[in-house]
């Protein structure tokens, strides 16, 4: 399979380059030139396969400049980390099945991604005998996960910078007592906006990122989104095929359009089985302006208890926008850079119809996602995260008779326990992993929020 851009401007690539490319040469997403649809000869024998062998055979369609063995090695490493036998379970309650996605080291979604990442970059390092210095700053949840995805790999140091006491213990501790001699915690005296800037203005300084060989794990690298697709056709493959049921839909709590892009390739490999892909935000409901209305233009960040979703600008969006384009990259470029220009893109009623057929969207605000918490619990005995919640609130609303609804469930409660007492009067029972964190050996270094300071420590600690 071979990688083009979504601006046009390079030229196909292989897996393990786009993987190391990260963003395009030319600014663009990188996109497999096809997505192949699974014949039902296929789909019949996926049926039976647990998670790491399922991930193979899906893996196997996008890579092919990776052995088989040596891919099947990767997957079964990367979930074993996991503390669920069924890595990603699907467990029904009431009127919807929820796909527990948090039961990876950081109890959050990310680490589906971020433990096969990390592993890739490591066999792909030894292979060619590079090394990487990964430099990132976080808010607080996927600092953790990526740091988990690399901790105590050969060639690979990893410095996040995360702003001092400003985020919740939790979330400090998960990312300081990794004490990996491969791992940098850099606390910054300042907001995160403040440590997002120091590492931007570290990389624009091209030959200090050239020298030290620096690399990036946001949420746009094609490796990221493909282990993603894994858990949408394994839900699917879970609940169609018996009682008559041949589809399902999906309810997706969405930032980056990142999960929910992986639910759209996911859908495109399997037309027959995935119908419904809800699109859930908070109160930033820009994707939700953009399938309703045909408006995407930048709007203030509002701060909610879904932290994770607080994003105004949508990395992943210009995957869809290549397809919902015909795959023109000419024009992808041209409105990519008119977005640029004013921070608004507007489509017109030919183009929305085309949106509504592939997404469904509802926003979901604050009392709607306390509610949620509290009437889930009240009915299930289950416990919501705020993320997970604004996607059930949207799938319950969204739901048909006779289609199952599936809702992801992206992070495990405890990591939100301030938002779920708010809502049901006590905090969720907190995980063994969790609670034993308070006892470990922590290491972190803080920092004046300047970028000379955190510079010449990445300097001095980088391979
Ligand atoms: C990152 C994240 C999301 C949003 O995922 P995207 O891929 O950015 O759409 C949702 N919930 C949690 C807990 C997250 O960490």
């Amino acid at each position: 399979m071979k990688y083009i851009s979504t601006r046009g401007g390079i030229a196909p690539i292989s897996f393990k380059q786009a993987v190391m490319m990260g963003l395009a040469t030319d600014g663009g997403l990188l996109l497999p030139v096809s997505i192949p649809e699974i014949s039902a000869e296929t789909l019949t024998q996926w049926r039976g396969l647990s998670y790491p062998e399922l991930a193979t055979a899906v893996l196997s369609c996008f890579i092919d400049d990776i052995p088989p063995n040596d891919l099947r090695n990767l997957v079964e490493k990367s979930y074993s980390t996991f503390n669920h036998r069924e890595i990603t379970p699907l467990v029904k309650q009431g009127d919807c099945y929820i796909l527990e996605l948090f039961h990876g080291p950081t109890l959050a979604f990310k680490d589906v991604a971020l433990q096969f990442l990390g592993n890739v970059f490591e066999y792909l390092l030894k292979e060619s005998g590079g090394k990487m210095n990964i430099v990132g700053a976080t808010s607080g949840d996927t600092g953790s996960a990526a740091i988990y995805g690399v901790r105590g790999k050969e060639r690979i140091n990893i410095f996040i910078l995360h702003p001092y006491k400003r985020v919740s213990p939790i979330q400090e501790l998960q990312m300081t007592t990794v004490t990996d001699a491969n791992v940098f915690n850099i606390a910054v005296r300042g907001t995160f906006d403040d440590g997002q800037s120091i590492v931007k203005s570290i990389f624009n300084d091209l030959p200090f990122k050239d020298k030290h060989q620096l690399g990036a794990v946001n949420s746009i690298n094609w490796a990221r989104i493909v282990a993603q697709v894994v858990y949408y056709i394994y839900a699917a493959l879970k609940v169609t095929g018996s009682e008559g049921v041949e589809k399902v839909d999906f309810s997706v709590p969405t930032g980056n359009f990142g999960d929910i892009f992986a639910g759209y390739v996911a859908r495109r490999m399997l037309p027959n089985h995935i119908r419904n892909l809800i699109l859930a935000t908070n109160e930033n409901n820009l994707l939700t302006r953009f399938i309703l209305n045909g408006d995407y233009s930048l709007g203030p960040v509002a701060q909610t208890s879904s932290p994770s979703m607080d994003i105004q600008v949508a990395s992943n969006f210009e995957r869809y926008l290549y397809y919902l384009n015909g795959e023109d990259a000419v024009m992808t470029r041209q409105d990519m850079d008119r977005f640029a220009a004013s921070g608004s893109l507007q489509f017109d009623e030919l183009a929305q119809e085309r949106v509504r057929a592939d997404f469904a969207s509802r926003s979901v605000n604050e009392a709607e996602t306390i509610d949620i918490i509290r009437d889930f619990y009240t009915l299930h005995g289950y416990v919501l995260d705020p993320h997970t919640a604004v996607g059930v609130k949207a799938g319950l609303a969204g739901r048909e008779e006779g289609v199952p609804m599936i809702c992801l469930a992206t992070a495990h409660p405890a990591k939100f326990g301030a938002a779920v007492r708010r809502a049901i009067g006590h905090e969720p029972d907190i995980p063994s992993s969790l609670a034993a964190l308070t006892d470990k050996e922590t290491r972190c270094e803080v920092m004046a929020a300047e970028i000379g300071a955190v510079q010449s420590f990445v300097e001095q600690h980088a391979l």
